[in-house]
């Protein structure tokens, strides 16, 4: 039985006093929910973040992480440092990285290693854009974007958490509906379970895209759903929570 994640990636949101807010309400109702949380907060809030979830049941992570170990990398944040501050979690390849940062499936693939070799749970996003998909190509695209990561040697892949995020629905309010999710979910599982089936059966499989609490319910009611990665809605308490309160 694999334990719904649900993960707020805050983006390049927030500051001290509203992150104090949010936090705290996060924690104060945490407990009640069934899901397991978590929030991927900016590099400099995560000793914010550390300090007002350490002890409760919310996990916290990073957005982004360097390839490198560490060194003469200006601007960048090394797994090292995420593990200091108590990430249990760290996105790599959000597709918001993959097209303004130019990052390719092999680096993105590199992070992951990178991330896991730390100790860190990499939640590695796959998703084809609007064109692919009118195209056709999104099962192709998915597949090329996480055999990168599964050709890597030595990963441990039931670590990993994967979220199917279809660009076209990130932060636009269009959402994949539960059986377009659940067939490219389905397609990931089995990809991994080419590589390592019982892997592929403990691998949770979030979904991004403009979830938000109206549509939660539907889309993690579905057998390959195990949780979702959540941008706007995770900036709010009472929506995040009316997602953890859907799984
Ligand atoms: C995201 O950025 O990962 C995301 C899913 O955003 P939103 O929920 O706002 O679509």
């Amino acid at each position: 039985m694999r334990a719904k994640l649900i993960a707020g990636n805050w983006k390049m949101n927030g500051n001290l006093a509203a992150n104090a807010a949010l936090l705290q309400a996060i924690r104060a109702r945490a407990a009640e929910h069934p899901a397991e949380l978590a929030v991927c907060v900016p590099a400099p809030y995560l000793a914010q973040a550390q300090q007002a979830l350490a002890g409760s049941t919310v996990a916290w992570g990073a957005q982004d992480l360097s390839v490198h170990e560490s060194g003469a990398y200006t601007g960048e944040v090394s797994a090292a440092m995420l593990q200091d501050f108590g990430c249990t979690y760290v996105i790599v390849g959000h597709s918001e990285r993959r097209s303004y940062h130019a990052e390719s499936d092999e680096l993105v693939a590199q992070k992951a290693a990178r991330a896991m070799s730390a100790g860190l749970v990499p939640i590695v996003c796959v998703g084809e854009t609007l064109e692919q998909r009118e195209q056709g190509d999104t099962g192709a695209v998915v597949t090329r974007q996480l055999k990168a990561v599964l050709d890597l040697p030595g990963l441990q892949l039931d670590k990993l958490v994967i979220a199917y995020e279809p660009v076209w629905a990130i932060g636009t309010g269009r959402t994949a509906t539960p059986e377009m999710a659940q067939q490219v979910h389905e397609l990931i599982r089995s990809t991994i379970a080419q590589c390592d089936a019982s892997a592929a059966a403990q691998v949770r499989i979030l979904y991004g895209g403009s979830m938000k609490p109206d549509n939660a319910g539907e889309l993690l009611a579905m057998p390959d759903i195990d949780g979702g990665l959540i941008g706007g809605a995770s900036l709010k308490a009472p929506d995040f929570l009316a997602i953890a309160q859907a799984a």
